[in-house]
Formats: structure tokens, sequence, C-alpha cells
């Protein structure tokens, strides 16, 4: 009963994460209440009168999850809506799983010439893999494949068949060509790729964008757990976005203050299933260094950052990596390369990098936190 209570006063003061954890469904007009829930409603729509706070909300599933979004300003409902559009042309490009898309074309054909968006996600996917030692790597797909994760045919591998999928993992061996102001790609034999651990980052800055252009000022988009704000609420107070808690996915390990930035977390919580005779249990982020779950300690990772694509590829490299090579790397490129981190261990403990410290709402009242010096 109390968690119940405190449910809803978090979801009067936040923008829920995930959808379900916080679905209030009522919309009200251009009060603060609609603003701060707009995240949090999954079965509505909302068309407001036509005046400058105009406020609209709808929503898509799209990349396999449940995405909100919702403007405010004349132009919402038409921002709203090209915002979905580009969210459909790019699962149309991404997924892995749609048979058409450009990224499984490449797949069933060892590469392939990339579009502009696909070879500029191609290539921070690179970046974020030469910078993490691996940690992040695209060409994850066989593995992904072979635990059932891309079916939901879930099983444990066998160690032989595993170390024949591992052996195909190396992004290292992508090679990019540039021909005639054209960019392909190329696949050594047996090697798959899948955007899914940072095409949902990309997506938020590429709405975002569409909102701009339609004129929007204020805007909060939530593609399954990953939310990106523009510009702050239409009161000028800042978003205030929860992050779930792994432990209990109804509630949350705090939440953070932010203007203009992307908030996307990773946990093993996500997307799991649990082993019939063991017991154990195995999700969706995987090390590609042992092929199994990563379990280096955090439980999860959130990062703050303007650059959405960024953000997105950090949480999954981050949660791989584990609690100290993530806190080196943190030390080593928040401030230079323009993002923070709020991550959770195994034992409970917070680390919260200095940029976003002082924007932590701390709902819980937890102790066990550390300062994490960057700058
Ligand atoms: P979600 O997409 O569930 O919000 P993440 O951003 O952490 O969570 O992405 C997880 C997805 O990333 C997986 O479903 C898979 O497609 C892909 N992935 C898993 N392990 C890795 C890895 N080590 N490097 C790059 N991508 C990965
Ligand atoms: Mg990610």
């Amino acid at each position: 009963m109390r968690k119940r209570i405190l449910m809803a006063l978090l979801c009067g003061a936040l923008v829920c994460l995930p959808l379900a954890g916080c679905n209030t469904g009522n919309n009200s007009n251009t009060s603060d209440s609609a603003q701060s829930e707009a995240s949090a409603s999954t079965e509505t729509k909302t068309t407001n009168n036509k005046n400058s706070n105009q406020e609209y909300t709808d929503e898509v599933f799209a990349m396999d999850t449940y995405m909100t979004l919702t403007a405010y300003g004349e132009n919402a409902q038409e921002a709203v809506e090209a915002g979905i559009a580009e969210i459909q042309r790019l699962d149309d490009l991404l997924s892995t799983g749609k048979e058409t898309s450009e990224v499984a074309q490449i797949n069933q054909n060892g590469g392939g010439v990339l579009s502009e968006d696909t070879e500029y996600l191609v290539k921070r996917a690179l970046d974020i893999y030469q910078s993490t030692n691996g940690a992040f790597d695209i060409s994850i797909y066989p593995v992904m494949q072979l635990w059932g994760f891309t079916t939901g045919n879930f099983a444990v591998p066998g160690e032989s068949d595993l170390a024949a999928k591992l052996a195909l993992v190396d992004a290292g061996k992508i090679t990019l060509s540039e021909e005639n102001g054209q960019t392909s790609i190329n696949l050594p034999e047996g090697m798959e790729i899948d955007l899914g651990g940072i095409a949902k980052g990309y997506t938020s800055g590429r709405v975002m964008e569409v909102m701009k252009s339609y004129g929007i000022e204020s805007a909060v988009i939530n593609l399954g757990g990953n939310a990106h704000v523009l510009g702050n609420k239409t009161d000028g107070s800042q978003w205030k976005v929860g992050i779930q808690d792994p432990n209990d996915t109804d509630g949350y390990l705090g939440g953070v203050n932010v203007t203009d930035k992307a908030i996307i977390t990773s946990g093993g919580y996500e997307r799991y299933f649990i082993d019939k005779d063991t017991g154990v249990k195995y999700h969706h982020i995987i090390d590609p260094k042992t092929g199994y779950s990563a379990n280096n300690g955090l439980i999860s990772v959130t990062i703050v950052s303007a650059d959405s694509t960024l953000a997105d590829g950090l949480s999954t490299s981050l949660f791989v990596l584990g609690t100290k090579d993530a806190i080196s790397y943190c030390k080593e490129h928040c401030a230079a390369d323009g993002f923070d981190a709020i991550m959770e261990d195994e034992d409970g403990k917070l680390y919260i990098t200095d940029g976003v410290y002082d924007d932590f709402i701390n709902m819980n009242n937890t102790k066990n936190i550390e300062k994490i010096v960057t700058k």
C-alpha cells in the first residue's frame, strides 16, 4: 500500500520510466501534471486545442518496444506525427529482425552500400568498440541468436556451439570502403551485425531534430525506457526523469533533473530468461569476451548526454565493462566526450559522475553513493 502511494507521488513528479511501471493513463490539457506524466501513458492519445501551449502525445510500437512522444507548442501534433514517421523509417532501416531492413540485407549479403543513417551509426559503433576495448561490439549478433534473444526461443548454449559463434565476433574485422562518395561495409564470412545497443539512442536524437524543425522547443520522448527531453518544461523548470530500480522495476533508484538531454539506461532486468534447470538468470547484454550475459558488478547503468547515440552505446558498454573499468572509463572520457553516468552495483551502491551529481534526485535517501570525479 505504502508503495502504491509512493508510486503515485513519483508518477506525478517524474517522467516515468519505463512505460509499464507507471501508467497513470490520464491526460489533462496543459497543466504541469500533464507534462510530468507525459511519457507515462501507454494507452492514451491526446489532442488538445490549438494554442502555443498545446500538448500532443502519441505512441508507436517500433524497434521491439513501446515508444511515447509528447510535444508542446503550436505544431505539437504535426511534430509528433513526423517524429513517429521518422521512427518508422529508422525501424525499417535498422531492425535486424526485419528481413527487408538495410541491416538484415547487409547480414544476408556479407556487406553492402550504406545509407547515410546506417553509415553514421556503424561509424559511431566502431568508435565505441575502439574506446571500450571491444566491450561494445555490434558483431555480437550470432551470439544473440544462439541464446534465442532474437526469437524468444531461449536456451543456454553448449560450450562448443558458443565458442563457434564467439569466434565470429570481432567488430575490429569490419572494413569500410569509400567509392564515388558512397561508403560500403564488408563483413568477414559468417559475421552478422546488430545495432540494437545503439539504434534507439540515435533514433531519439533524430526525432528531436524533426520536432525542432516544427518549431517545438519543449518535448519528451520515451523509447522503451530510453528518455530524451527537449528544452525545459513549458513553465521553464527542468524535466525530472525517473531511473528504474533494477531490483524492483515498479520503483526508482532515483531521478535526475535535465534539460536537452538523453537519459539512457541499460540493465539486466530488461530482457532475460531463467534457466529452468539451474535457476540462473541470463539477460540480453552479452560480454563479448565470454559470450555470456555480462556479469561484472553493475546492475544498472544510466548515461546522461546531449549526444543520445553516445548515451545508448555507452549504457550498454559500461554495463559490460563492469564496476571498476566503467569508473576508469568515466574518469578518462566523461568530460572530453560530454556525458555523465549514474551506475548501481550489485551491492546497491551508486556511482554518480560529478557533472550530474548535483542533479541527482535521491528520492530513496540512498546513503551509499560515491561521487566520481572526472574533471
Ligand atoms: P535496450 O536496447 O534493451 O534498451 P541496450 O541499449 O543495453 O538495451 O541494448 C541491448 C542490445 O544491444 C541487445 O539486445 C543486443 O541487440 C545488443 N547487444 C548486446 N550485447 C552487446 C554488446 N556487448 N555490444 C553491442 N551490442 C550489444
Ligand atoms: Mg544501449
